[in-house]
């Protein structure tokens, strides 16, 4: 039987909300396996209201809560197998988050880049990108999967890999949310358990010079070599820079040109587990990290991209500032094997502010001259011309085409929907 939790369910608290929104969902339903995945989706249809499929809750655009209509909630679709015995195939459950999964791969010795939450969910990450700490040296997390098991808008349950729906298996790696509920990922993991990572903290007198110098140390360091760095406000930068290897004595030759971008204030440098960088809490979400997040890509954080971002900071958006690495792996994929196009690009650029204002999408304005695509996950606004970025190219009508087919009610339009909201949608309020 289901389960279904309504508002005088007392787990409930726990479940309406999610990382960056509150809700009130009318019920929130956590199905136990892939067939309970395709019966939510009935009774979801069949209820009032809004739909949202949740994974880890993380999602920036705030869609996996509503107002009034059915969260379908995966969190217990979260196993963690290795397909065989000494293979670095790994099946893993779209509830699990990756902090989890990181523990579970490393008495394995294996590991597979994410993100730099441990707190984010597998589902909404491995749809639709996945730039990690290890990218530069083993691609986006998308460009490891192997297989996906899919439950569509009728109910059917899909498998889908290389040679079975080739077509949706190219859809699912950057648009997944557009085609239905996937209820298990396979991925080629990566033999790297072990890193060596540098937190570093930087002063910062004159922004454009040190993102200039940033990003000219990032795109010089070897692929082994992925680098996130965080605009702190106040004249200080803190940044994590990860070399995916063991091997403290080339670890250190490539980390070294990073404690002379500028003059540094905290540094720290240390092998460990990569499931030590990347760690989950797994606390109920209550919905207070809400903002408004711009997003782009670029390919070289140059004068004009530098002096442009000095200008989002002049114009009190510079707070929250991230900025990391592509490139690498990431760029060996073709543009035109996964939905996720952009394959030429060094680096991801996100602006985070408290609370959406015109103030905030006029400075950001500015800098988007200057930027080359979009990842979808870092963006707030789903503006027609933002899903033109995210699917650059033949991309988007490539989707529509494949939408069309298999979401013909376009049931999944909760996340960046590519054939558009329907008037009356209520999801990501
Ligand atoms: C603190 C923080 C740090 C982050 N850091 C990074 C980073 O370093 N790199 C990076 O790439 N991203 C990062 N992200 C973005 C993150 O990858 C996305 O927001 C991702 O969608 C979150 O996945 P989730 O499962 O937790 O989200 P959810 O909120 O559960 O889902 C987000 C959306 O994905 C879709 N979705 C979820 N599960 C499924 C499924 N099983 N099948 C189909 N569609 C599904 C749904 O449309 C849903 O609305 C970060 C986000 C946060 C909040």
């Amino acid at each position: 039987m289901l389960d279904i939790i309504r508002p005088d369910d007392r787990r409930y608290a726990d479940l309406r909300h999610v990382y960056t929104a509150t809700g009130a969902p009318a019920a929130v339903v956590r199905p136990r396996s892939t067939a309970e995945v395709a019966e939510a989706l009935g009774f979801a249809r069949d209820a009032e209201g809004p739909l949202s499929i949740r994974s880890g809750g993380h999602g920036i655009s705030s869609v996996s809560t509503n107002q009034h209509g059915t969260v379908i909630d995966l969190s217990r679709l979260d196993t963690i197998e290795r397909v065989g015995t000494d293979s670095d195939l790994v099946r893993i459950g779209p509830g699990a988050r990756w902090g989890e999964v990181a523990a579970a791969l490393y008495p394995w010795g294996l590991a597979i880049s994410s993100g730099d939450s441990g707190d984010v969910g597998v589902g909404g990450l491995a749809t639709a990108g996945g730039i990690g700490l290890m990218g530069r040296a083993h691609g986006l997390t998308i460009d490891r999967v192997t297989a996906v098991e899919l439950v569509t808008s009728d109910g059917s349950v899909l498998a889908l890999d290389s040679e079975r729906h080739p077509d949706l298996f190219w859809a699912v790696r950057g648009a997944g949310a557009n085609l239905g509920i996937v209820t298990s990922l396979e991925f080629r993991a990566s033999r790297t358990p072990v890193v060596a990572r540098a937190t570093l903290q930087y002063r910062v007198d004159r922004l454009a010079p040190f993102l200039r110098a940033w990003g000219e140390t990032v795109e010089a360091a070897p692929r082994e070599i992925s680098a996130f760095l965080y605009l702190m406000g106040g004249g200080f930068a803190l940044a994590t820079v990860v070399h995916a290897g063991d091997d403290p004595a080339v670890a250190g030759r490539d980390l070294t040109p990073f404690l002379s971008v500028a003059p540094l204030v905290g540094r720290r440098a240390e092998l460990l587990p990569y499931a030590a960088v990347v760690t989950a809490a797994r606390a109920p979400h209550r919905g207070r990290q809400g903002g408004r997040t711009h997003s782009g890509l670029a390919v070289h954080l140059d004068g004009e991209l530098s002096e442009r971002l000095e200008g989002l900071a002049r114009a009190g958006f510079g707070e929250l500032l991230q900025i990391r690495s592509v490139g690498g792996a990431v760029n060996d994929v073709p543009a035109d094997a996964t939905a996720y196009a952009h394959r030429h690009q060094n680096f991801s650029i996100t602006a985070v502010a408290p609370y959406a204002s015109p103030e905030f999408d006029e400075a950001w304005a500015a800098v988007h001259p200057s930027l080359d695509g979009l990842y979808l996950s870092f963006e707030s606004a789903f503006t027609p011309e933002r899903l033109a970025e995210a699917y650059p190219g033949t991309t988007l009508q490539r989707l529509r085409d494949i939408k069309r087919r298999i979401d013909p009610g376009n049931v999944f339009h909760q996340n960046f929907p590519v054939a558009g909201v329907p008037a009356d949608n209520g999801a990501g309020v």
